[in-house]
This record gives C-alpha cells, structure tokens and sequence, in this order.
C-alpha cells in the first residue's frame, strides 16, 4: 500500500514532533518552513517541561492587577500602542476566559493534556537521543511574602485537585535546595513533576537531524498560501512553488493565524513576546528551575548558562523587540540571587503563540478534515509539543485521540469570517 504523504508547516517543536509521530506510523513526511534551522520560540524558551501550569492566564480578579502591571513601563505585561486597535477582539475573548466557571473548565483540558506530557515526551527523546537532555528535578516557586504565597493559594489547591503534587517549603528548606537564593526568599512551594531541558535549541536540533536522518524531507520556503484540494492540500510557497500531500498539518507558531485566515478559518491567535537574557558563566549554581512569583520571572540553569526571563509583550509580529525588558529582568534577578554575574550575557526574544483561552489549537480546520492545526501553545509549547503530536498522529490516521480534544478546537472563535 502506498504511503501516506503529510506536509507539516513549521519546523518548530510541534512541527517537528508532529513530523516525528506522522513518521512513526508510516507517512512520507515534508517540512516546510522559511528557516528550518533559525530562530524561532521553540529555540530560545526557558526550557521547562512545566507540566504542573493547569491555570490559564486569564483568571477571575486578574484585572485588578493589570494596571500595577502595565502602569510599570518594564512591568511583566505590556502592550505596543499602536498594535492595540488590533488586539481588542483577542483581548475581548481573554476577558470572556476568566470568568470562574471558564478558567474551571480550560484549567480541567489543560490537566489532561499536561497529565500526558511524559507518555508521549520521554519515549520520543529516549529515540531520537535526547534522554540525557532532562532533568527530572522538579521546579521551585518563590515568593518574597507570606501575602503573597496566601494570595495564590486557591491557584496551589486547584492544582492539587488534579493530582499535581506541590508541597509548601519554608525560606530555610529552599536555601537548603538552592543555596543560590537570598533572605529576600521568604518562603515558596516544590513542584518535583516539573522538569527542565539541558538546552531547547539542542532540542530541535537533535529532532531536527533525527527526522532528516531517518527519510524527512525539509524544505526551505515561505508558504503564502493552502488550498483544500478533493483529497489532501496544496501547498504555495512564495516564490511560486507548489507542493502537493493528503495531509497538511499547520504548525508554524505565532504565524498560523496567517495562514489558518487563508483557508476561512478566523483564529484568535496574538504574539506574546518574552525575553531572556542566558549568561554562560554566572557566578551561581541552581539546581532546578526556580520561579519568581511575585515578579512574574524565571531561572533555568541550562547546558549554555543560567537563563533568567519572562514578560509578556503583545505588539504584533512585525514590532521590534525592546530589549530593555532583559535589562529589567536581569536587575530583578539580581534581587533573589545575590551572587549573579551579569557579564556576557546573550538576549533572545521570542514570539509565543498565544490564544485568548492560553489553550492550542488541535484539530481538524473547518474546510478540510485532511487539513489539521497544530499551533497556539502560548507558554507551554516545549511541554506540550510531543503530546500534540501524538494527537495529530492519532488525527492523520482516523484514530481516536488519547485525551479529548474537543476544548482545543478552532470551532471555539465562533463565526469563521
Ligand atoms: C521567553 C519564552 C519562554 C518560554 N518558556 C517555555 C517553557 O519553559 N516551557 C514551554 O513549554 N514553553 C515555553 N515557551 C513557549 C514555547 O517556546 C512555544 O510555545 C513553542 O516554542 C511554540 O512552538 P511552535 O513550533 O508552535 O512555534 P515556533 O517555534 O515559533 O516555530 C514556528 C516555525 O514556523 C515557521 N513559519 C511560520 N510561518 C511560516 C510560513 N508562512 N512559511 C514557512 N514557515 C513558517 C517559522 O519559521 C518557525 O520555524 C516559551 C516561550 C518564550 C518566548
């Protein structure tokens, strides 16, 4: 029987793990994308395998505490002026998000597709050779308060909820864990299903070279264009090429709204851009990934140096990036690891792809069964990647999905325009 072909645009971490799982079950598989081995969210992030994140962005009561944000010009959250307009319908729908019953229901899918992270994660990197690329070692969330830690609370017991273990620890047990941290520390909460990688941009590469190594074909291109076709999609790169398969997957990050729009499918789906700062030698040891609560940060200790970075910058994809914001994190960090060495530090930023409701996109598009959406991970794209493409192999191939993906449906923005 002759095999089945799948385009998958993106070479990203879903890209490349949807490509994985379609490969996996015999598909003749292309990547499309303008720059398979360039810069890209999946390149820079923070590396955590943060399978405990089950609260969406959008909560009950969180507007009180956007202007202290946004008021703050290097504050967590902030907005471009003039990509605002824009941006109404999307921050309309993340208002509809957080009303109780909502962040109840998004937090219950986003359990079940966190529950499954490690099934779907671990025997992929034990393949493609990426088994000693994690660190099993849990995650540590600090706060400079007891208020603080108080006002989180129901956050911790709704985790709790579904089985995810958090365990209180005192400013004295956390200096024991991580000497690194100073007496600003004044308490937090151990996370020990949490994990990191050595290092997200050897992630993709070592999946990258795997998946080329075992018969993937990546081509290099910009796609402008998808038409449905009777079986399968077309494919139309700019420069007037044109690849034909029986299955298309779009999986090309921030940018999949673009071309989801070209098949009729109107997807609420922004740039939310972070930034980090990795500094190669940094004076301080952490054992584990380690979150600022209070100041919305995080440190990872990385193969390539400690990596300190957060914020959320919604300003399009065309904006350039303010660098500042590293500059403003690194001070911060400053404040709870004493011993931190800024010097040769190395900036990135990078376009996560968020949705209103911080769940993805998976799923068949409305126009085409044989057309499938892989994109909107927001934070958790490294964590999720292998999971959704084992659910987009599942799709490929007529089988029913392990989790239900019914919350993860592009159907939810309503009326495609
Ligand atoms: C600062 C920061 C920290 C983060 N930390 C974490 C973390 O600790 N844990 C976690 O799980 N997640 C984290 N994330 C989120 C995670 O990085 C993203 O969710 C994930 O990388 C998205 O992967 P992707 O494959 O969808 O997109 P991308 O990695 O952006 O890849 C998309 C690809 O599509 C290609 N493409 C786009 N349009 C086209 C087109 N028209 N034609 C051809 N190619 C195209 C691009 O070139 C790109 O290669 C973080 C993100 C940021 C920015």
């Amino acid at each position: 029987m002759a095999r089945m072909s799948v385009i998958v645009i993106g070479a990203g971490i879903i890209g490349l793990s949807v490509a994985y799982e379609a490969l996996r079950n015999g598909a003749v598989v292309t990547i499309i994308d303008r720059d398979p081995e360039g810069d890209k969210a999946s390149f820079g992030n923070a590396g955590g395998i943060a399978v405990t994140e089950v609260i969406p962005a959008s909560v009950p009561g969180l507007w009180k505490k956007v202007p202290q944000w946004i008021l703050d010009p290097l504050g967590p959250l902030a907005f471009r002026v003039s990509h605002t307009p824009l941006l109404l319908p999307w921050l309309w729908d993340f208002a509809r998000a957080g009303t109780k019953s909502q962040a109840s229901r998004i937090s219950e899918a986003l359990a079940e597709i966190n529950g499954r992270v490690y099934d779907d994660l671990l025997p992929l990197f034990n393949k493609v050779g990426l088994a000693d690329d994690l660190f099993r070692k849990g995650a540590l969330t600090v706060y400079e308060s007891e208020s603080g830690l108080l006002q989180d609370k129901h956050e911790w017991d709704r985790k709790r909820d579904f089985g995810i273990e958090a365990k209180e620890v005192s400013a004295v047990e956390i200096r024991e864990m991580e000497p690194a941290l100073g007496s600003i520390v004044k308490g937090g909460v151990f996370t020990p299903q949490w994990s990191h990688v050595s290092d997200p941009m050897k992630v993709v590469a070592v999946l990258r070279n795997w998946l080329i190594a075992n018969g993937v074909e990546v081509v290099r291109g910009q796609v402008s264009r998808i038409d449905p076709a009777t079986i399968g999609g077309e494919i139309f790169l700019d420069d007037s090429r044109a690849i034909k398969a029986e299955k298309v997957v779009i999986a090309a990050g921030a940018w999949s709204g673009l071309l989801a729009k070209t098949l009729g499918d109107h997807v609420l789906l922004e740039s939310e851009r972070g930034y980090n700062t990795t500094i190669p030698s940094s004076g301080i040891t952490l054992e584990r990934e380690v979150i600022f609560a209070e100041r919305k940060f995080v440190a990872t200790p990385l193969s390539v140096g400690l990596r300190i970075g957060g914020a959320a910058e919604f300003g399009g994809l065309r904006a350039a990036p303010n660098y500042a914001r590293s500059h403003a994190l690194l001070k911060l960090a400053k404040l709870y690891l004493p011993g931190l060495k800024e010097t040769e530090g190395v900036e990135w930023s990078g376009h996560r792809p968020a949705t209103p409701d911080s769940l993805p996109i998976i799923g068949r598009s409305r126009v085409s069964a044989d057309i499938i959406y892989a994109f909107g991970h927001g934070h958790l794209g490294l964590t999720q990647g292998p999971t959704t493409g084992k659910i987009v192999g599942d799709l490929l191939f007529g089988r029913k999905p392990p989790i239900n993906i019914a919350p993860f449906s592009a159907t939810r923005f309503g009326q495609t325009r």
